[in-house]
């Protein structure tokens, strides 16, 4: 079976993450007829879930290179030792005990929850607060979070309630030199790093494969990437971005990269609906409601994965004409789907234009 878009036949050695649903997939051999005939004697891959989610890594190694048996198990431990850092679906994981802790006594913390929060502040900062993983309490009290497993319209006096406690600047983070650290929180808030811990997550496994020398991989997690250097067919990586129709898929277009995390958010993969209005999992921090606009999913590239990823989530907050411009000012690869009347429009930033050309016949 194959899949036909912009001219291009998607081989059916795409990589649709797993079973479950994601925004961009893998293009595991390229885009005919660059495939290589046999390919898969000359890559390594390893896949499994973590996070709620399933992963993918591919590496494609030197010449005549064995990898190590053992890298799959190290692989693993890695994503469990975050998981076990970051998840709010674990009672006893460094979030859950840093969101119970009380106020104004500082709570030792992990090198990777101090990078991540310190990252976090920027990025809340640099788009004027869409982007908060304080927003934790509204993800539960609109059904979206570890507590409920379906959506639900809470009471507006609820919703303003909590918007008040979303002071993420309330945080006084104290990171030392070899990053752990301590965090005090100067009100109550609770965090929530579902928008960036995978992309996290896949920045850590690529260090890893960095350390140990690789130069080409992918690592995927939940549909957040980091790629580098080429793949099996030693063509740049290709990332299909998904068709926003609901659950058909499809590609609307595929991105040629060598380097660089790369996240997409989206309205129409996790939401219900209540008298025929949709209710998106992503929340705008500054009303307390699911974002209601039609920007239907969009796609950053930017040096690591939890940028890219905490980015995505933001822009979705902002939409379509406030996203475009906050990419365009920082500069920043970002491709959008617009819902338009006709169907969905595309629109991306200059500097997204050369992941783009590099995937058309002839680009690389
Ligand atoms: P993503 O799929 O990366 O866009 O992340 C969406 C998830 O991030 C949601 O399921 C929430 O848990 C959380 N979230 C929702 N709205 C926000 C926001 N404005 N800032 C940070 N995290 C959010
Ligand atoms: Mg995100």
């Amino acid at each position: 079976m194959a899949n036909k878009t912009d001219g291009f036949t998607a081989t059916e050695k795409t990589i649709k993450t797993g079973l479950r649903a994601s925004f961009l997939f893998v293009l595991l051999c390229g885009v005919l007829p660059s495939c290589a005939p046999d390919p898969d004697e000359r890559a390594w891959s390893h896949q499994g879930r973590v996070m709620g989610t399933g992963f993918y890594i591919e590496l494609v190694p030197p010449e005549g290179h064995h990898v190590a048996a053992e890298l799959g198990g190290v692989v693993d431990a890695e994503l469990e030792r975050i998981n076990a850092l970051m998840s709010t679906y674990l009672p006893d994981s460094e979030i859950s005990r840093f969101n119970r802790a009380a106020v104004h006594s500082p709570f030792t913390v992990s090198e990777d929850f101090c990078y991540l929060t310190r990252l976090s502040r920027d990025i809340h900062a640099s788009t004027e607060g869409a982007f908060n993983p304080a927003v934790g309490p509204l993800v539960e009290l609109w059904g979206f979070g570890a507590a409920h497993d379906e959506g639900q319209i809470p009471a507006a006096e609820e919703i303003s309630g909590l918007v008040k406690t979303l002071d993420f600047a309330a945080l006084d983070i104290q990171c030392t030199s070899d990053g752990a650290g301590e965090i005090s929180k100067h009100a109550a808030l609770a965090l929530d790093f579902s928008a960036i811990a995978k992309g996290y997550a896949a920045d850590r496994i690529a260090a890893l494969l960095a350390g140990r020398g690789y130069r080409n991989y992918l690592v995927e997690i939940g549909g957040e990437l980091v790629v580098a250097g080429v793949n099996r067919t030693g063509l740049p990586w290709r990332i299909a971005v998904e068709k926003p129709a609901l659950m058909q898929g499809g590609i609307q277009r595929i991105l040629a990269v060598t380097g660089g995390g790369v996240a997409t958010s989206g309205d129409y993969r996790n939401y219900f609906e209540q008298d025929g209005v949709r209710y998106s999992h992503t929340i705008d921090p500054r009303s307390g409601w699911p974002v209601r606009h039609n920007l239907a999913s969009v796609t950053v590239i930017a040096d690591s994965a939890a940028k890219a990823d905490a980015l995505a989530t933001a822009i979705m907050v902002l939409g379509a004409e406030q996203g475009q411009a906050y990419a365009e000012r920082q500069k920043l690869a970002a491709y959008f789907l617009v819902q338009q009347d006709t169907g969905f429009e595309e629109k991306y930033t200059s500097a997204m234009e050369p992941y783009l050309a590099a995937s058309q016949p002839g680009g690389q």
